[in-house]
């Protein structure tokens, strides 16, 4: 660490007066001595200069005077180890309760999911329960996972294979309608990761039951 003490004055004025490091007050005393020749030539700065005629002179005197001091160069006092210690505790507990934080929080991300897929799957149970033969729209069965408006759309956890015809139950994490597109997160956590949010339109998708229950992907009219 090196300090210098720098004292400039400009034309009698001091402008800097301080101590602290000597590259900084280097780089401040340029800039105050370039604002005083800017304005020697005010007004207009030095740009006044090429609509001048031939013979025009002017002058100004600036006084610079520049005082230094060396007032420390050497190693910085060594901190006391107990404020190293106490400082390095201090981090290590932020650490800890940021990770608890964490922890806590996918926590209750991951147990939002698995209500969410329950509360589906008591949707789509339902809708199986009817025992009715035949399609009916998925849309009629399920809602949103923030409003419990009808879905317009079932979110999962892989997209839907090109060309299926069936939806696996299993890979729907939720569900969301209209208005809640938008506000929605387009992923969802499990305790390992954070997982892309994939989605089907509702109007899509169909509960099939012929005995054996299945969600049917509709082709493309
Ligand atoms: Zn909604």
């Amino acid at each position: 660490m090196i300090k210098h003490r720098f004292v400039v004055r400009l034309n009698g004025q001091p402008v800097i007066d301080k101590e602290g490091n000597a590259y900084e007050l280097f780089r401040e005393a340029e800039g105050k001595i370039t604002q005083q020749l800017w304005q020697a030539f005010m007004p207009g700065g030095w740009q006044n200069l090429r609509a001048t005629p031939v013979g025009t002179k002017a002058a100004s005197n600036i006084n610079i005077s520049v005082a230094w001091e060396c007032t420390f160069n050497g190693r910085a006092p060594a901190r006391p180890k107990h404020v190293i210690a106490a400082e390095k505790a201090a981090q290590a507990a932020k650490g800890q309760a940021r990770r608890e934080r964490e922890a806590k929080w996918r926590a209750e991300a991951e147990q939002k999911v698995i209500n969410m897929r329950e509360r589906i799957k008591r949707q789509v149970d339902y809708a199986f329960s009817q025992g009715k033969t035949g399609t009916e729209p998925a849309a009629k069965y399920i809602t949103c996972q923030h409003c419990d408006g009808p879905a317009a759309v079932v979110c999962l956890n892989q997209p839907v294979a090109r060309g299926a015809s069936v939806l696996d139950e299993d890979t729907i994490v939720g569900a969301l309608c209209a208005a809640h597109i938008q506000h929605s997160p387009y992923s969802y956590y499990t305790r390992y990761s954070r997982n892309d949010v994939f989605k089907v339109e509702c109007s899509k998708l169909e509960f099939f039951y012929d005995g054996v229950r299945q969600i049917a992907i509709k082709a493309k009219p």
